[in-house]
């Protein structure tokens, strides 16, 4: 039985979403809804951390409060992913940034590994893999086959738009895996795009 998706709709993350689907969107407002959208999916994404109880001096006296029981990891899968680890990476600058460079082979659609750095704590740590696109859901599974072998265990899925192919295929694959996502998009054309989508979320936020 697998998790099913959350889908935020929060109005302030449907007014971006809404945005970043808009074609006449240019590159630099793209980016920018991006990562307000990021901050909103990921404040949500993190909502059941496990926190440790510390204890700061304020000006006045000694405060109990909170920190991350455990590293974070922050897994952009490049290009697109870039877009959301960026505006994340600076709501929790103390996170790592591993690594997972994959290619979708455009006749194919299918996954084309070409670089991979994990960090070694990646086994004790909380781990947000981060595409804006779950299209069929290849490239998000073979990222979190990736990472389990490298020993991750808790594991959290970030995109932005998402396909019931994409969503399938991770029920299949990875049950234990949370999604959460801005919306569930009616489904892929032949050439592997979600539609209505947002068009090569990569190209718009790079300007390629
Ligand atoms: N990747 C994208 O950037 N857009 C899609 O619609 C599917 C995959």
């Amino acid at each position: 039985m697998s998790i099913p998706p959350i889908v935020v709709s929060h109005p302030l993350a449907q007014i971006h979403l809404t945005a970043l689907r808009c074609k006449d969107t240019t590159s630099g407002q793209f980016r920018w809804h991006m990562h307000r959208l990021a901050e909103i999916l990921f404040t949500v994404a993190s909502r059941s951390l496990e926190t440790k109880a510390v204890s700061v001096q304020t000006p006045l006296a000694e405060c109990a409060g909170q920190a991350f029981a455990r590293p974070l990891v922050l897994v952009p899968v490049m290009r697109a992913g870039l877009g959301l680890s960026e505006a994340i990476l600076s709501m929790v600058p103390e996170a790592v940034i591993a690594h997972i460079g994959i290619a979708r082979d455009e006749e194919t659609a299918l996954p084309k590994p070409y670089y991979a750095k994990v960090p070694a704590l990646i086994g004790r740590a909380d781990v947000f893999v981060l595409d804006p696109m779950l299209a069929t859901g290849g490239t998000a599974c073979f990222t979190l086959r990736q990472l389990k072998l490298a020993g991750a265990e808790r594991l959290t899925f970030i995109s932005v738009v998402s396909s019931p192919e994409g969503l399938q295929a991770m029920a299949d694959e990875h049950p234990d895996v949370p999604i959460i996502t801005a919306a569930i998009d009616e489904g892929l054309n032949e050439q592997f795009y979600i539609v209505p989508g947002l068009g090569d979320a990569g190209d718009r936020c790079f300007n390629t």
